[in-house]
């Protein structure tokens, strides 16, 4: 699984720089920029989940983390946020079935308290940092694009009722 950015796992058993550097920003993945906190926590969610019968095997692949100050995304924002300072990714759990389930069964582990967990039902993601706060929020597609933040229960409870009226 190697190529030209370097190993499939040169930061622990499942995650590499490469991981980390979306696609949606041309920039060379640079290891420096990753803080091993970050990569601990996400190592300790992957070992987690594939101990349970219903999430084994799907591992927990990221869609990106590391982000510049000029990403489209942070410079809407008034202070550039956690991807920027390398301690924040956003995962793909498109494959992990309900994703209620999956985030409220993460928001309860021990191992989250010292963790920041936003849920992202629409593209099916999770967002996890390591800034050392418990914050927990879900956020929404508005019809501009933009998302809106909302508490993880009032982003399910609008998710849900969505898909029942379409
Ligand atoms: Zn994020």
């Amino acid at each position: 699984m190697d190529d030209l950015f370097g190993p499939f796992n040169d930061l622990s058993e499942h995650y590499a720089t490469k991981h980390f550097f979306g696609k949606d920003e041309n920039l060379v993945p640079d290891r420096s920029k990753i803080n091993p906190m970050l990569v601990n926590k996400l190592e300790e969610i992957y070992k987690f989940l594939d101990n349970q019968p219903e999430y084994k095997g799907k591992g927990f692949p990221l869609l990106g983390g590391y982000r510049s100050k000029n990403h489209p995304d942070e410079r809407k924002k008034k202070v550039p946020g956690s991807h920027t300072h390398g301690i924040a990714a956003d995962v793909d759990v498109s494959q992990h079935g309900d994703i209620e389930k999956l985030y409220r069964l993460l928001d309860k582990q021990p191992f989250m308290k010292d963790t920041s967990l936003g849920v992202y039902p629409d593209g099916k993601s999770l967002h996890i940092d390591v800034r050392g706060k418990n914050f927990r929020w879900g956020a929404l597609k508005k019809a501009n694009g933009d998302n809106e933040y909302l508490t993880a229960d009032e982003a399910f409870r609008r998710f849900k009722s969505r898909k029942r009226v379409k």
